[in-house]
């Protein structure tokens, strides 16, 4: 018989995520409700919970599951969070961060995606989050400084107003690398510039500038 949904994600939580490492219980719970059925087209719904990506339209993915814990859980991010969210794409982990933290502010540039994911995340009960339609090199200044900052695209460098509009204390979660292979990259600010991190291989979409 086929498994139920919730077996799913009980599932891909035990074999994808914590036995890979990642042990923060507030993190599993977040990825034990989140139903990701509902974030890819229904014609490949039946794939939601296995362990890789899927594309979401628009020649733009929705991360392999483990990568998105990797990524949330290394932000140690704590209730009273407020978090800049760049790459909503289906809007995955824009729902996760919001079940860890006060607010999430997510910024996508494609106008459809963005549509669709506020839609879905509006209707599934997801309160605290505001969205916006825009170029994400450039954050959300009117909002900084936040405590944490997620980017869900593969950038060459560190964009230079990410890394003002965030914290003294932030973290920072970034592919960082050429279109074809980035580093997964956790940095932490500190008064004098940041420490820096490489997590892990990675491959993401690129994170496109507007200005090129
Ligand atoms: N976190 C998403 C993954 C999205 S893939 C999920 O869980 O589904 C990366 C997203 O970044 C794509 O939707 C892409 O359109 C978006 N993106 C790329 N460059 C961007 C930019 N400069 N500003 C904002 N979003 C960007």
């Amino acid at each position: 018989m086929k498994k139920n949904w919730e077996q799913q994600r009980l599932e891909m939580v035990q074999k994808q995520i914590k036995a890979r490492g990642i042990g923060d219980e507030k993190v599993l719970a977040a990825f034990l409700q989140v139903p990701r059925h509902l974030f890819v087209d229904p014609n490949v719904a039946n794939e939601a919970y296995h362990d890789h990506p899927l594309g979401i339209g628009l020649g733009q993915t929705i991360s392999q599951p483990y990568i998105v814990a990797l990524m949330t859980a290394a932000l140690q991010l704590n209730k009273h969070d407020r978090v800049l969210e760049i790459g909503t794409g289906s809007g995955y982990q824009t729902a996760i961060l919001s079940c860890l933290v006060k607010k999430v502010y997510s910024i996508e540039r494609l106008s459809p995606l963005i549509k669709e994911a506020q839609a879905r995340l509006t209707n599934l009960g997801y309160h605290n989050i505001v969205f916006a339609c825009q170029d994400g090199n450039d954050g959300w200044e009117s909002e900084a400084p936040f405590d944490a900052i997620t980017i869900a695209a593969a950038t060459a460098k560190i964009p230079p107003k990410l890394l003002n509009q965030l914290k003294i204390g932030g973290r920072m979660i970034l592919p960082l690398g050429s279109p074809f292979f980035q580093r997964l990259t956790l940095l932490h600010k500190k008064e004098d510039g940041y420490d820096i991190n490489h997590l892990c291989g990675c491959s993401f979409v690129p994170l496109i500038s507007e200005n090129q």
